[in-house]
């Protein structure tokens, strides 16, 4: 007999943000029997410029710290719960419930945490009686140790005990759980994706949706690119390179869970559940025809230090020197192309604004090297794709475009499994460079695909 799949499917604020938007999660919920299991984030922004919940609750405990009334603040929280409760005709009694919250707050009852938990408290009661599944709070599954990190192994243990209670289809608030002794502890800002990632992998989901407002991730920034093509599969390794470089739609953290574990993810739009989203997992079905590139992304407010060794002193040592003095600074070596007697670290410029002359003069005294030279104003650029890999001629290709648009280059790494060439350029040159990548590899904006590239080896 086959098991029945298992989908955990994970809402952000902005599904959830209105009557109009939970309606939109109950016909996707219905619509197939596998999403038993429901995790939702606080009700976001409805419209651009509008608050999110959790923001809200957040400056009601600045204000409750302060000693300011947050009577107003409170009063538009409670509204956006109302509404939905009263346009769905819910009976879950959110007046009530809001009024006590309200009077705990005042009274300075709750931790900070606890106050902001109730964002995707509030949330999750409403959507449960909404879809008729059961509320499971997130204190009796998500499991913190003493010190706020995650406790995996107590989570599992909790869960299948309140499987056991529970038995059918549940709705979990994300962003949320608890320590042994009961205490809330958030995870990261946009963590609900976390909680969903988490409860995937300690149910042995078969995949993981995470429901969001954009149709999944796209191969560059439409804001530099005209119409870039959707991503329609992607590794978790190329999702790190491109996500580091500035593609943010997920959590990074939520891929852990389910990669490690093996589950699929998939980003979907709860504005447009047809499109077909984003597939993310450890391996992209191979043989077929696929995209030769998977996106190309970037970012400026790079600075380079080009670091150049005294021919007259010995090599060992040199690089670990230099790069000891980043770390007592604590300042994070993003990358570190080489030469034969010097290297450049390049880091964030915002990370050594404060510090970069006392740097210098540390790596003048401890490494002695015969020169340091720092280049501002770079932008990185990451050129990710699984099928660049062993493909000759690609770079080549790269370049080539490139240099045909005078695009100077100047700095190049690629990682050692070869699904990322990183160059660097002067940020004037970072959109111009953008493009002619994209368009490299791309005809009439649509990206090229291995098959397409066999009868043309020339052409790469
Ligand atoms: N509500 C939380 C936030 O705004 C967590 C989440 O949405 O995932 O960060």
């Amino acid at each position: 007999m086959d098991c029945p799949v298992i989908k955990v499917a994970k809402f952000g604020g902005s599904s959830v943000a209105d009557a109009q938007q939970f309606r939109k999660v109950k016909a996707i919920v219905e619509a197939d029997p596998a999403r038993q299991f429901v995790v939702v984030s606080a009700s976001g922004r409805r419209y651009s410029g509008d608050s999110k919940v959790t923001d809200l609750l957040y400056l009601v405990n600045a204000h409750v710290n302060y000693h300011v009334s947050c009577d107003s603040l409170l009063d538009s929280i409670g509204e956006r719960f109302f509404s939905i409760a009263a346009d769905l005709k819910l009976s879950y009694p959110i007046g009530q419930r809001f009024a006590e919250f309200v009077r705990a707050v005042k009274a300075r009852e709750y931790s900070p945490e606890f106050v902001v938990s109730r964002g995707e408290y509030f949330t999750a009661q409403l959507m449960a009686e909404y879809l008729g599944y059961t509320f499971v709070d997130a204190v009796d599954v998500v499991a913190f140790h003493q010190d706020g990190t995650l406790d995996l192994d107590r989570t599992n243990e909790q869960l299948q005990q309140v499987m056991q209670e529970v038995s059918g289809p549940f709705v979990m608030p994300g962003f949320y759980g608890a320590t042994r002794d009961g205490r809330v502890r958030l995870l990261d800002r946009g963590g609900g994706d976390i909680s969903g990632s988490i409860l995937a992998r300690c149910l042995g989901a078969d995949l993981y949706e995470n429901w969001t407002d954009v149709s999944g991730f796209l191969s560059a920034d439409p804001r530099i690119v005209d119409n870039p093509q959707p991503i329609a599969r992607i590794t978790y390794d190329e999702l790190r390179e491109l996500s580091y470089m500035g593609a943010s739609v997920l959590h990074e953290e939520a891929i852990f869970p389910v990669r490690e574990a093996g589950i699929p993810l998939v980003i979907k739009n709860t504005n447009a559940p047809g499109d077909p989203g984003t597939v993310i997992s450890e391996h992209a079905k191979s043989g077929d025809s696929e995209p030769i590139i998977t996106g190309v992304t970037g970012r400026c407010g790079f600075t380079a230090i080009h670091i150049a060794r005294d021919r007259s002193t010995g090599k060992i040592g040199f690089m670990r020197k230099a790069l000891s003095v980043f770390e007592r600074y604590h300042v994070s070596v993003e990358h570190m192309p080489t030469g034969v007697d010097s290297f450049a670290a390049v880091v964030q410029t915002a990370d050594v604004k404060d510090t970069i002359y006392s740097i210098i003069a540390d790596i003048k005294a401890e490494a002695q090297p015969a020169e340091i030279k720092v280049v501002e104003n770079l932008a990185m650029i990451a050129t990710v794709g699984r099928n660049l890999r062993g493909r000759a001629g690609v770079s080549g290709h790269l370049f080539g475009m490139l240099g045909n648009v005078g695009v100077s280059v100047r700095m190049i790494t690629q990682g050692c499994d070869e699904i990322n060439i990183l160059i660097g350029v002067e940020e004037k040159d970072f959109e111009r460079a953008v493009r002619a990548i994209y368009d490299a590899f791309s005809d009439h904006g649509r990206i090229v695909e291995t098959s397409e590239l066999e009868p043309m080896p020339q052409r790469f």
